[in-house]
């Protein structure tokens, strides 16, 4: 079965799945911006995850929803 998942473009890091940690502060929660007096990284509120996936590394529907051939061509 081929998954139609994709890799999250905002994960810190992870070649064809990310690793659903935080880009901006890479999974510590800290904020990286020395120069704001907020403690936590705003993108992620301190918890380290990435919002974008919401940790899980991937992005996109499952292959279950739309068969892949339907998404070429569209449903006749
Ligand atoms: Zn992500
Ligand atoms: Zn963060």
């Amino acid at each position: 079965m081929h998954s139609r998942k994709t890799r999250c473009p905002d994960c810190a890091s992870g070649a064809f799945r990310g690793n659903g940690n935080c880009a901006k502060c890479d999974g510590t929660g800290i904020n990286t911006n020395v120069s704001s007096i907020q403690p936590e990284c705003p993108y992620c509120k301190g918890s380290g995850i990435c919002g974008e996936c919401q940790g899980t590394g991937l992005i996109g529907s499952d292959p279950e929803d739309t068969p892949f051939i339907l998404t070429l061509f569209g449903p006749k």
